[in-house]
Order: C-alpha cells, then sequence, then structure tokens
C-alpha cells in the first residue's frame, strides 16, 4: 500500500476497489489505518469529484464513519487518526446526499457531538470537527436531531463573543450552524432560546469591525443563518422585533459602494424582502371595479369570502433569482402532455344539432353567390371613399421604414429631431397606383359621421349611449389647450353648456392645423366608431394615441441593457419606505372607485378610455407612484396589461412608476423589454408615435399578497409581482401615454376594417364584412370573407371560386395581446392589398377572418378574460352560446364548413406570447406529443401526416421574425380546450395552429443578428409578420396542393421563374424566399410599378 503519488493515479481505481471490501474500519492495526487514510486523502485531494463519487458508491462514507467510531473510542484520543478521517469524512459527506442518513443509522451524531465537545479548547481538533458537523446537518432529520443534541448551543459558544482570534475556527462553526438552521425545528429552538438577536448583534459587530472587508465568508455566513431562521412565521416576528429590517438595511446602505461585497448585499436584501410586513393591496376589494350582470342564472368567479388572516404557510421560501426559473417550467409542461392516444385521436360528437349548423351558410354567401348584382352593388360601393388612406400595400416592414436603406447604419436619436424625417415622409399619393384612384371627388367631403350613422350595427343604437366623446385631458387643460390650437383666438373655447360644439370644433381645428396622414388611420372614423361602442364604464372619452394614430417610427430600438444589481437596489429602495417612512407621503392621486379632484402639485392620472385599465395611483415620494391595475370585469385577478393617460409632468426627471399588482411569475421586463409612450405633443410635432421607453426597468415578487385563497385561485398565485419603471418624459406639462404594449383598441379595429373597404379594388376583391354575433357587453364581433372576385362569369370560373380552400384565421382572443391585432392588421392590408402576391393568393383561398374575438375584454381594459370573467380561449371544447357567443358562434362556422365538406386548409389563431422572444406556432401532433412525454410509439398504428411542419418551415425562411426552432407541436391536456386544440380534433384540420407573437424582440433572425441584444419589435414588424404569413401561405397552396397551370404560370411569373419547371415546388419555394430575403433589402415599389 506504500506508493508514490504516480502510482496512486495509475492505480486509484484499483484501490478504490479493495477499498470498498477491505474491511480497514475495523482494523486495529494503526499503521494499516493510518497508511489508507493518506492514500484515501491522497487519491481524492487530486481527483475530481467523479473519485469521491466512486468512493461513495462503494460504501466509502459508512467505511469512514465505523472507522471514526472505533477512533473515537481510543483513550487518549489518538489525533494522528482522527484528524485525516475527519477531513475525509467532511470532504465525501460534502458529495455524498446520503451522508446524513448514513450518520443516523451509523448512530454517529452523539460520537461527532462529543468529539466536538471534547474538543473545544483546541482550535484546529474542533475546526476539523465543525467540518464534519456542518455536512452531517445537511439532511435535515439529522440537524434536527443534533439540535435536541445541543449543537447549537456548542456552536453559539464557539462564535460568542466577537472576536477576531481563530477566524477559521468561527467560520466553520456559522457555516455548521447555518447548515442546522435550515431544519424549521432548529430555527424555532433558536429563535426561543433568543439567538436570533444574539445573530444580529454579532452580524453587527463583524460588519463594524471589519473595516477592509477581511471576513466576508463570516459576514455572509452569519447572514445566511438569519435567512434560514426568518424562513419560519416565528422567526421574522422576531426578526422585525428585534430591528432587523433596520439593522440590516443600514448596514447594506454601507456595503453598496463595494461591489466585491456583492454576496453581502445580495443575503440581506433577500432578508428584508422576506420579512418585510406582508400587505393586502391598498384597494377595497381586489375583485375589478367593474362588473357586468351575465345573462341567465350563470355566476362568475363566486365574490370574495373568506378570511382576512394571513393564509400564508409557515416556512415561506423564496427564490434567491426570482427570474430564473424556466427549468421548472418545461418539466411541469412535460407532466401536462396528452399520453392517451385515443384520446389524442378521438373525434367527439357534435356539441350542437345538425339544423342548427344551418344557419351559418347565411355566413358562408360566397359559396351561393350571384354575382350579377354584386358587380353592381360593388360599382355603388366605390362612391364611398376616405381621403387618407393608401390603396398599396407595403410588403415589408424594413421597406417601408426606411425606403432607401439607410437606416441600418445610420444612427437617429431617440427623442431628438430626426434628420431623415423629411425624406421618409412618402406622400400618400405616391403610394397609389394612378389606376386605383377612380373615386368620386365630390364624394370625399361626405359628413363621416352621418356615414357611420348609416352603419347596420349603429342602428340599434341605445341613444342614451349617443354621447360626444372629448380626448381624455385636452379640454380638461384649457390653458394647454389655448396655447397649442388657439394662439389668437382664446374666445372659441370657451365652455358652451352642452360641451358638444365645443368638442366637434377641437376635433376639427385639430385636423385642420395638423394634417393627419397616418396609412390606414383615419382620426374621423375612429371617432364615429368609438360612439358606437359599448362599454362597461360608459367612455365618454378617447384616448388621443387610438384617435390620432400611430406611425412606426423610423428605428427601432435594441433590447434595453440591465444594469447590474438594480432589482436590488429597487427593492431596498422599497424597504426604505418602512424604515424611513417620513420620507413617504403615501397620497392616493387617483381612484376609479372613488373618483376626485386631483391634488394639486403631482402627476394627474386617467384611463376611463377604450382599453384604459389604471385603478388607483398612490404618490409614494415626490416623484414616485404605485399603481394599481383593475382586475379583468367580474374577476379578482388578471393584471399584467396596463395602459392609462398621465398629465401635469416636469420634464427632465426621472419619475419612477411602480405598478405593484402584476402576476405572472417572470416577465421579459427582465430581459430587455420596454414599455412603449406615446406624447400628445411630439404626435402634434408630426411624430405621432408610440416609441419603446422606460429605463431602470425590472419585474420582481413584493411584499403585497391576495386577500384570500378564493382571490387568488389558490397555489401559484398568492403573489403580487412589481413591474417598476422610471421615466423622463420629454416634455413639460405634456399629455402622455403609457402602455405596456402598442394600443389596439376595438375602434381602431373597427375603423380599420371601414378604411380597408373603402380602399379595395371591388373589381378584383371578394370583401364581406358579416356580424359573427353580438358580444355579451352588445358589440358586434365582425367577420370577414376575402377571396378574389372571380376572373369572370363563366362556368369555370364560378367553381374555381367556390371551390377555393378556407383558411380560417382569428386574432384577439386575450385582450391584452394587442400585438395579436398589429400582426392581423398586417394580415388584413395585405390581403386586400393590390401587391400582385396578394392577388394570387386571393385567387387560392377563401379567407375567412375573426379579427378580434373578445371586443368586450378589449373594450373594458381586460388582460386576458371575456365579460363572464373566463378565458375565452379554454372554452371551446363546450362554448355556451350564452356567455361565450364569439366562441360559439366561431366553433359554429368552423363546424358547418367541416360539415359540408370544407373544413380549412389552415386555422390559426393569433396571440401575444407574454414570456418568450419569437413568433412562433404551436401546432397539434400526436407523434411528437407522445415521443416528448416519453411513451412508445407504434408507428404500424400512430400514423400522422407531417404536413403540420410544412408552414412553419415556410415561415422560418420567409418572416424575419418567425423562428421554427420555438415552435412546438405538442398537446396538453390543460390546451385540451383552446382553439388550436379543439379545431384539430374536432373538425380534424391538421394545420391547426395559435401563433404566437413576442411582446419584445428575437433570439434569431434579420431582428437579431442587426444588433448585438436583439432589437425590440415595433408595429411595423408585427404588421410584417402578418403579411409574411399570408406568402407563407402561398407557398404552402403551391407545394402542397394540386394547382392549374395558369396558377403556376402566374406564380413563376411573378416569382421570376424560367418556363422549364422540373421540380416546381421545390424550384417555386427556392425562388419565393429568395425573393422574401430580398424585399428585406430593397425599397418594395421597385419591385411592382
Ligand atoms: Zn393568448
Amino acid at each position: 500500500m506504500h506508493c508514490s503519488p504516480v502510482q496512486h493515479k495509475v492505480s486509484c481505481s484499483e484501490l478504490i476497489c479493495k477499498f470498498g471490501v477491505f474491511p480497514f474500519q475495523s482494523s486495529c492495526d494503526k499503521d494499516v489505518i493510518l497508511n489508507i487514510l493518506s492514500v484515501l486523502t491522497d487519491l481524492l485531494s487530486l481527483g475530481t469529484g467523479r473519485r469521491i463519487h466512486y468512493v461513495v458508491s462503494k460504501g466509502g462514507s459508512e467505511a469512514l464513519l465505523q472507522a471514526l467510531a472505533t477512533a473515537a473510542q481510543t483513550e487518549p484520543p489518538d489525533h494522528g487518526t482522527l484528524l485525516p478521517l475527519l477531513r475525509l469524512l467532511a470532504r465525501v459527506g460534502q458529495r455524498d446526499r446520503k451522508f446524513g442518513l448514513k450518520v443516523q443509522k451509523a448512530e454517529a451524531t452523539d460520537i461527532i457531538l462529543s468529539l466536538t465537545r471534547r474538543h473545544l479548547g483546541h482550535h484546529l481538533h474542533l475546526t476539523h470537527c465543525l467540518w464534519v458537523l456542518r455536512v452531517c446537518a445537511s439532511n435535515v432529520t439529522t440537524g434536527t436531531m443534533l439540535g435536541i443534541n445541543g449543537a447549537m448551543e456548542l456552536l453559539f459558544k464557539v462564535i460568542t463573543p466577537y472576536s477576531k482570534r481563530h477566524v477559521r475556527t468561527v467560520r466553520a462553526a456559522i457555516g455548521a450552524l447555518a447548515a442546522l438552521l435550515k431544519s424549521k425545528s432548529n430555527s424555532r429552538r433558536a429563535v426561543n432560546r433568543g439567538y436570533l438577536g444574539e445573530l444580529l448583534r454579532l452580524y453587527q459587530d463583524w460588519h463594524r469591525n471589519d473595516v477592509s472587508n477581511n471576513y466576508i465568508y463570516i459576514r455572509r455566513g452569519l447572514l445566511l443563518c438569519l435567512k434560514y431562521i426568518t424562513n419560519i412565521q416565528l422567526g421574522r416576528e422576531t426578526f422585525l422585533g428585534s430591528r432587523g429590517m433596520e439593522i440590516l438595511f443600514t448596514s447594506v446602505q454601507e456595503c453598496l459602494s463595494c461591489k466585491n461585497l456583492d454576496p453581502i448585499i445580495t443575503t440581506a436584501t433577500h432578508i428584508l424582502r422576506k420579512c418585510y410586513p406582508k400587505e393586502h393591496l391598498p384597494v377595497v376589494t381586489v375583485r375589478s371595479s367593474y362588473s357586468f350582470p351575465l345573462p341567465g342564472n350563470a355566476n362568475a368567479e363566486p365574490p370574495y369570502e373568506g378570511s382576512e388572516g394571513d393564509s400564508e404557510s409557515e416556512g415561506e421560501e423564496e427564490d434567491e433569482k426570482d427570474w430564473a426559473n424556466e427549468d421548472v417550467e418545461s418539466k411541469e409542461e412535460d407532466c401536462d402532455l396528452e399520453t392517451d392516444v385515443n384520446k389524442l385521436r378521438s373525434r367527439p360528437v357534435l356539441d350542437r344539432s345538425e339544423q342548427e349548423l344551418e344557419k351559418y351558410e347565411a355566413l358562408c354567401a360566397e359559396l351561393f353567390q350571384n354575382f350579377q348584382s354584386e358587380e353592381k352593388k360593388s360599382l355603388e360601393d366605390r362612391t364611398e371613399s376616405l381621403p387618407s388612406a393608401p390603396s398599396h400595400f407595403i410588403p415589408s416592414a424594413t421597406s417601408v421604414k426606411h425606403p432607401n436603406c439607410r437606416w441600418r447604419n445610420q444612427s437617429v436619436t431617440e427623442m431628438g429631431p430626426d434628420p431623415g424625417e423629411q425624406d421618409l415622409k412618402v406622400p400618400l399619393q405616391s403610394w397609389r397606383k394612378k389606376e386605383e384612384c377612380i373615386w368620386d371627388k365630390n364624394d370625399e367631403n361626405r359628413d363621416i359621421a352621418e356615414k357611420a350613422q348609416d352603419k347596420d350595427f349603429c342602428e340599434e343604437e341605445d341613444p342614451a349611449r349617443n354621447h360626444v366623446f372629448a380626448l381624455c385631458s385636452l379640454l380638461k387643460d384649457a390653458a394647454w389647450y389655448k396655447k397649442v390650437f388657439y394662439p389668437h383666438c382664446e374666445a372659441s373655447i370657451n365652455p358652451s353648456p352642452e360641451g358638444r360644439l365645443e368638442s366637434s370644433d377641437m376635433v376639427g381645428n385639430l385636423l385642420e392645423k395638423h394634417q393627419g396622414d397616418i396609412p390606414f388611420h383615419s382620426p374621423c372614423f375612429y371617432a364615429a366608431r368609438a360612439k358606437c361602442v359599448k362599454s362597461i364604464p360608459g367612455y365618454r372619452e378617447l384616448a388621443f394615441p387610438d384617435f390620432w394614430g400611430h406611425q412606426p417610427p423610423p428605428y427601432s430600438k435594441p433590447v434595453l441593457d440591465r444594469k447590474h444589481g438594480l432589482q436590488r437596489d429597487k427593492v431596498l429602495d422599497d424597504v426604505r419606505r418602512l424604515i424611513q417612512p417620513g420620507d413617504v407621503i403615501g397620497r392616493t392621486v387617483f381612484d376609479l372607485d372613488d373618483p376626485s379632484p386631483a391634488a394639486p402639485g403631482c402627476l394627474t392620472f386617467f384611463s376611463k378610455f377604450e382599453s384604459g385599465n389604471l385603478r388607483k395611483a398612490i404618490q409614494v415620494r415626490e416623484f414616485e407612484y404605485d399603481l394599481i391595475m383593475n382586475a379583468d370585469v367580474n374577476s379578482s385577478q388578471h393584471h399584467q396589461w396596463f395602459y392609462f393617460e398621465v398629465c401635469d409632468m416636469k420634464s427632465a426627471v426621472p419619475y419612477r412608476f411602480n405598478i405593484i399588482n402584476c402576476e405572472k411569475l417572470n416577465s421579459q421586463f427582465n430581459y430587455g423589454m420596454q414599455l412603449v409612450l406615446y406624447s400628445v405633443r411630439e404626435a402634434l410635432q408630426g411624430r405621432p408615435r408610440w416609441t419603446r421607453a422606460g429605463q431602470e426597468i425590472c419585474y420582481y415578487k413584493n411584499h403585497y399578497r391576495c386577500r384570500s385563497a378564493a382571490a387568488g385561485g389558490g397555489g401559484r398565485r398568492r403573489f403580487y409581482y412589481t413591474l417598476t419603471f422610471s421615466i423622463k418624459f420629454p416634455h413639460k406639462d405634456d399629455v402622455c401615454y403609457l402602455a405596456y404594449h402598442y394600443p389596439y383598441t376595438y375602434s381602431t379595429m373597427m375603423s380599420h376594417l371601414d378604411i380597408l373597404e373603402q380602399n379595395r379594388n371591388p373589381k378584383k376583391v371578394y370583401w364581406r364584412q358579416q356580424t359573427l354575433c353580438q358580444t355579451l357587453g352588445g358589440n358586434p364581433c365582425p367577420l370577414l370573407t376575402i377571396t378574389a372576385m372571380p376572373e369572370s362569369k363563366t362556368r369555370d370560373d364560378l367553381e374555381q371560386f367556390c371551390n377555393r380552400p378556407y383558411v380560417f384565421l382569428t386574432a384577439r382572443v386575450h385582450p391584452g395581446e394587442s400585438n395579436a391585432s398589429w400582426v392581423m392588421k398586417g394580415t388584413l392590408e395585405f390581403l386586400v392589398s393590390s401587391d400582385p402576391i396578394a392577388e394570387l393568393l386571393r385567387k387560392c383561398f377563401i379567407f375567412k377572418i375573426v379579427p378580434m374575438l373578445n371586443p368586450d375584454g378589449v373594450i373594458n381594459g381586460n388582460l386576458r378574460c371575456s365579460l363572464s370573467g373566463d378565458d375565452l380561449n379554454r372554452q371551446w371544447l363546450t362554448p355556451s352560446s350564452q356567455l361565450h357567443p364569439t366562441i360559439y358562434h366561431a366553433k359554429g362556422l368552423l363546424y358547418y364548413l367541416s360539415s359540408i365538406g370544407r373544413a380549412p386548409l389552415v386555422f390559426c389563431d393569433y396571440h401575444g406570447h407574454s414570456q418568450k422572444k419569437n413568433v412562433f406556432l404551436y401546432g397539434c401532433s400526436i407523434k411528437e406529443t407522445l415521443w416528448q412525454a416519453g411513451c412508445m410509439v407504434d408507428t404500424a398504428v400512430v400514423t400522422e401526416d407531417v404536413g403540420y411542419r410544412t408552414l412553419p418551415k415556410i415561415l422560418d425562411k420567409v418572416a424575419p421574425a418567425f423562428v421554427m426552432n420555438s415552435c412546438s407541436f405538442l398537446v396538453e391536456k390543460s390546451r385540451a380546450s383552446t382553439a388550436r386544440v379543439v379545431v384539430w380534433k374536432e373538425m380534424g384540420v391538421l394545420r391547426s395552429y395559435t401563433m404566437e407573437s413576442t411582446y419584445c424582440s428575437c433570439s434569431h433572425g434579420l431582428y437579431r443578428v442587426t444588433h448585438p441584444y436583439g432589437l425590440q419589435l415595433g408595429t411595423q414588424e408585427l404588421e410584417e409578420m402578418g403579411s409574411k404569413f399570408c406568402l407563407g401561405l402561398l407557398i404552402l397552396h403551391l407545394k402542397s396542393l394540386p394547382c392549374s397551370k395558369e396558377l403556376m404560370a402566374q406564380a413563376a411569373l411573378l416569382l421570376d421563374l424560367e418556363e422549364e419547371i422540373t421540380d416546381r415546388a421545390q424550384r417555386l419555394y427556392e425562388c419565393c424566399i429568395q425573393r422574401a430575403l430580398l424585399w428585406e433589402w430593397s425599397w418594395w415599389g421597385m419591385f411592382w410599378v
């Protein structure tokens, strides 16, 4: 056994093997034992963890423990054997996950304790014992036993009073104490014996005396003891009672300037945050300020009832890294997979009678169209027109924003003047093809409002609701308004008794003074549509950005770089409220439940407009506000979306805002996403745009808790999270709007549809807008049918028209996902455009589109639900015609199409994903689901068409924001009632998808590579995604469906193909991709004009 170190290496595994069977632990031969210990020590100190694991697997821990028992019995103690033995035990024990258990089995706890006790006076030996004590305590049961037997008392003798002598021993003792305190019973014992206060005093002593920061480990060790002890409620209460908050807060303040004290600051902040007294949200009730009486006896979420008691359990353990739990989620997702093949394959029975389906025939008029009369009607249509919308579509985000491709290498300041601004403004007239400008100019001045009144959906309007809208704030603040709009004539804004003339005058004047020239937007149309909207609060005001319109800025902003320690700083700032209450103003300055005039000298808030949802604003300090968002109607949860107006600000001062009732576990706000801001002054100076804004953004769990388990839905949702950001407003006394993401209201959509209808070419575009149904709130949910007009009235052409496969698209079932609407906007504009690709596409498909499945939710500022308080995308299995009419009828229409053999080729529901980057699809695959779940797949039994992969593969190539790698085709149990799964399973639609768009940025592709951190997506990129989705559909058609020679020829011509195509689909596909890529970089017009 005497070997040199080299030999050790060579024969190590051999030695270890022998070690496992060699009964050295019982050997009485001291020399043999010493030799083995020295060999082992060398072996294990040289090798990696794998050697230790090997020793452990061969029974090493047990052998060493037994050897210890033997050695401890010898009198006087033989330190020559004991010390290496203890060292080895500490080392092996650290790696052995069952070490504590083995200690118990070997009944070694008492041995170790008595060894420790015996060596109290000998620091080298004591240190060794403490190391072993620490690894023993890694098992909670063993730790508890050690605690019962007086281990903590022993350790306190070592660490108190404060002394810098024997720091190695003190450090080992603190380490062992921290390990012991992981046991709740030990923590309780420690608190009861007054150790918590002693730990605090000791921590203060070390903090005060360690001026040159030589003992960071000891200080952090003490903090770890406090961290574990405060995992129990008694610990937290005692900590508060012992002025723990003040002590730690003050010490942290003194550490902040020193960067290598990070471990101390982080642990102390963690304790401060955990011990901060829990509070309920400062609102009367967490239920929404808005409630809606449901039809019939249906009950939404039961009203809050329950005790005010703290439902929080003892030992609330919080993760130090609150926003790094993605692994946990993906594991949970795997458990959620549907693994029952029969369930995956079964087709359930119809959820309604066949006769009932027949009524959907009316929504498919294209199948029974008489084009004789239609042609006449469409000619009449043309006489109505809009002055300010281009009829030509813009194919790519980059091209419209940067017609001459300057932007990539040109830096543009955020709020300052844009040097290229003038060049970028393309006069709308030039976008329009001459042949299409054939409408009657005389009709242009027709009163828009009057026209809107003609519309069918306005006829049944409740006269009481026929109010006149005002623009928020602009009228409230007459002085500001005068200055901006009436520099000469102050008299003209004297308020009239009704206020009616005044506001329409103002809108008129605004429009006269500031040319609205935003493509596909008309303030007049918006106002007319907004007038017909039925909202629960009865909105009387319009948010300026929705009314005036938004134009994407000529630059994209990169993802925000996150400052080191930002979250910690913000948490400390929150803790300061408790420590220095004198600083806190705590004044409610806006309250939806209790409207009172705004307080002077602070910001003024407002959000009673479409999609607005601010409930309460509390001024915390001069430039800091806590904000609470309203819950979804008839619900007490779902807070994440926000949209509100703020005015009376100072310029160049950073204001801090905290939205304190967010609910999601994590947010892209922790990964560089910014919110969006719209400045009215900027808009009136020619920059009407939502821009990414906000600095020092982070998202973390706060000290607010749900009032009851019922309110929080139990389990994971007991906590609230804070989104904090600071904003420097661009102008003094401006009116600004802040939102989670680019807003897109119901009225925006309705007026957009008006414009599209007006501007389509009726000779080519078949467009039909119907009402799918009325919503619970009494708003029409539009259904669009878009395809190409038949080439001629010949039988062949009419037949081709009728037989085009269907594509069924829906969006915005979740109101907070406004990005889905921008993508849909891109799809719609492309579909009705005169783009040759769009023309071809219309000849290939009949599009059925429900652009907003949840109008009520969008209108009333909800995040996720409809007025019934239900998530509509969990109702597809058995939608109620009363409670979920839009889902009930969308499903009915799909069933109808399916019943006449015309189930859509593609179904896609547009969504936004709050946690992920990129745009991607969720699809459905039996095989992939089974594989992922680890089930055996019998390929003979389970057959599957892999065609569901084609469209995402195409999109990956043609759409810069789309990433195939982010797609998933798994069928989760929890998603069984979503549109995607139900349409796939019940209608047998192979290509049934959810399209998720990020709110933030891309991790791959064009929008990633152009900047080291990636660019935050703007509306233009989202709209582009919508148009590229259409292109993807065309390629899908060419690849997978039989098409006529004529169509192929057209496609070939369009996509620059030569006549002789051998592998037509492949070649065409590649060509499409090439062209698609070219579009990214070139001025779109070159191709078409
Ligand atoms: Zn969604």
